[in-house]
């Protein structure tokens, strides 16, 4: 059996306890991250673990490692179980303390976390994905990767239930981001995504997609687009840790271009594939 992770050590997971008041359960009251593992390597692992801090330090939640302390547990943490090809999943509780909103006085942050083997979703990648559109009801900071997730889940179960892979999510006309993914348009060559402010999470896939644009010189536009503009875009692509770039070849009943994944999103997963392949321990 796997090994967890729990405050710095690797246990059974019959031997962790956690407390009925820690606030995770209570208030969501804390952050996570989902770092992805391709052939025994962390991949963009510096990226996540600032990422884990950064939302951290948003909710004023301090994580009692250094960032290269963290970095070498999450690395053994990975070669302890093995993973080949996987995840691995961390989240940090404000802790434990009697129920009251305000933060307690004293309060030990909890970590824990799981790593996964999962392959690749081959098939999805080949074929690419159907969305809907649903209704953003999230709070204003989209920006802290928060436990808080029930606006997300509602969406994405809404999605799920009508054979769909993901939303679409939109604040009135504008498209923001998906349940667990950031959303793409391309028009005439043109890379459209919303820009990375408080109403979505910048994703770390987000991050890899713009860079491999400037390599391979597609244009990049960061501003909002509305549903309107999303349905008559030439192709379109929803990403994350688990998904990569992922095309998205209808919105409800309405076929993005031919219906099939269109030939820059083609260009950007053969990049992707070829950065994941790198293969360098970090
Ligand atoms: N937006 C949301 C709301 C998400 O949950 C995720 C996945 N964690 C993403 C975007 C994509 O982020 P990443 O590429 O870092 O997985």
């Amino acid at each position: 059996m796997d090994l967890i992770l729990h405050n710095g050590e690797f246990i059974r997971e019959e031997d962790l306890v956690i407390s009925r008041e820690d606030r995770g359960y209570q208030f969501g009251d804390g952050i996570y991250e989902v770092i992805r593992v391709y052939d025994g390597n962390l991949f963009t692992a510096k990226e996540h673990i600032d990422r884990f801090y950064d939302s951290a330090d948003k909710i004023k939640i301090v994580i009692p490692y250094t960032k290269d302390v963290f970095h070498k547990m999450i690395y053994d943490f990975v070669e302890v179980n093995n993973i080949e090809t996987g995840q691995v999943y961390v989240q940090i509780t404000r802790g434990a303390a009697e129920r009251q909103h305000q933060f307690p006085t004293q309060a030990t942050p909890v970590i824990i976390g799981n790593t996964k083997s999962v392959e690749r979703p081959i098939a999805s990648l080949n074929s690419g994905v159907t969305a809907k559109f649903i209704e953003d009801i999230r709070w204003l900071r989209c920006d802290i990767k928060s436990l808080n997730l029930l606006g997300n889940v509602l969406a994405k179960q809404e999605a799920y239930e009508e054979g769909f892979f993901e939303a679409i999510l939109h604040r009135g006309e504008t498209v923001t981001e998906g349940c667990s993914s950031n959303m793409y348009g391309i028009k005439n060559g043109t890379l459209y995504t919303h820009p990375a402010n408080n109403l979505i999470l910048n994703g770390i896939t987000r991050r890899v997609i713009l860079e491999l644009c400037e390599e391979l010189e597609i244009p990049v536009e960061e501003r909002p687009f509305t549903k309107t503009e999303a349905l008559e875009m030439d192709e379109f692509i929803m990403s994350s840790t688990t998904t990569e770039v992922m095309p998205v070849v209808a919105i409800g009943d309405h076929k993005i271009g031919q219906g099939v994944p269109g030939e820059l999103t083609r260009k950007l997963q053969t990049a992707f594939e070829a950065r994941i392949q790198v293969g360098v321990k970090s």
